[in-house]
């Protein structure tokens, strides 16, 4: 028997300790059959729900991009969908941990990788049948999905959509266009790994209609090139008080949020700050001139204010915040959230000194 004992973790709402669920599991059930090996960053393809490694798929599916449809390898269904599986991954992660044997050598993952091209869910034209059946069922929204992708209308930059074209979702307008991994036009925001359309259709001169909804070049553009006027909600743990004492130290300063921002970023871009706290993806690989999405460059604002407020002289602080003592939980304290005095009468714009989020 070639089963194994499986722990899972639940986490109950209410308490903070955890129980374990034991399950039995069998790793042969967790095996990709392009490669036979225990999933790498597992996706999942609808409708037939196969499961592979990540960089097996993408392989796969560059081959299949000359041919009229993408056929699931392991059952030959029409592929219509595919998309990086979050919960599979942890147990293909579990599987490894608890039988290392059956992990792949450090080479053969960096290979795997370098193949892996799915980063957010993609949406596969399977030929024309579909399409017409799609139709025909004929409620608005399903029209509205075949129709929404401006390249499958029209010729732009020399580029037409064909029936085997793989087209990414916009994770804003809920627009398609199609995956171009290869022509350097961003259509991922790198912090969050989603798709974005806007940085795409407009570099192409694509706006949109009623027939197909566009982003505005706005909404994913790169961090030397966008402009902030407000701090973030998220600034500060989304402490107000400390928003409030930054605004001051702002004014205190003679600067503008814009000078402040732009300043840092160029420290960031030196590599003059630390990116522990910097809560984005592939942090380490981030430059001014990344492309961000809107969510993910007000998290990154938010970093740079930390650096600024833990950086900046102590005589900019307004007086009521000079004589603050910090608070021992620093940034992670949880009270700050619940309890009006205590955000107040203490400094969180700190390091943490006590508790587990000690860095
Ligand atoms: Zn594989
Ligand atoms: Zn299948
Ligand atoms: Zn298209
Ligand atoms: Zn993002
Ligand atoms: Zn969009
Ligand atoms: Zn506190």
């Amino acid at each position: 028997m070639d089963s194994m004992t499986y722990r899972f973790r639940v986490i109950p709402p209410e308490k903070s300790c955890s129980k374990q669920l034991k399950i039995l599991l069998d790793p042969e059930n967790a095996k990709c059959s392009i490669c036979l090996n225990v999933w790498h960053d597992v996706v999942t393809v609808a409708p037939c729900l196969h499961n592979f490694c990540n960089g097996c798929f993408s392989e796969w599916l560059r081959r299949c991009e000359k041919h009229p449809s993408v056929l699931c390898p392991q059952c030959r269904a029409a592929v219509e969908f595919v998309g990086r599986n979050h919960f599979l991954h942890g147990i293909e992660e579990d599987i490894l941990q608890s039988d290392s044997s059956l992990r792949r050598p450090i080479e053969e993952i960096a290979l795997l990788e370098s193949y892996a091209s799915i980063k957010s869910p993609l949406v596969i034209n399977s030929g024309r049948k579909s399409r017409r059946k799609r139709i025909r069922s004929s409620t608005d929204e399903e029209i509205r999905l075949d129709s929404a992708c401006p390249q499958c209308v029209n010729e732009y930059a020399g580029f037409q959509c064909n029936q085997s074209t793989v087209h990414l979702q916009c994770h804003l307008c809920g627009g398609m266009m199609p995956s171009r991994s290869n022509n350097g036009l961003p259509q991922h925001c790198l912090g969050c790994d989603r798709a974005f359309c806007g940085a795409y259709w407009h570099a192409l001169g694509v706006a949109g209609s009623n027939d197909h909804p566009v982003c505005t070049g706005e909404t994913l553009k790169p961090i030397s090139e966008r402009t902030i006027l407000r701090i973030p909600f998220l600034a500060h743990e989304k402490n107000r008080h400390e928003q409030y004492i930054t605004e001051n130290c702002l004014s205190q300063a003679g600067k503008s949020l814009q000078d402040v921002i732009s300043e840092f970023v160029t420290k960031m871009n030196n590599r003059q700050i630390d990116r522990t706290r910097l809560q984005l993806n592939h942090s380490e690989m981030i430059t001014a001139q990344t492309h961000v999405c809107n969510e993910c460059y007000d998290k990154l604002v938010s970093f740079l204010l930390y650096w600024f407020r833990i950086t900046l002289p102590k005589h900019f602080l307004p007086p009521g915040a000079l004589e603050r003592e910090n608070c021992w939980y620093g940034y992670a304290c949880r009270t700050q959230h619940h309890n009006e005095e205590h955000a107040r009468r203490r400094n969180h714009v700190c390091r943490p000194t006590r508790g587990s989020h000690v860095l």
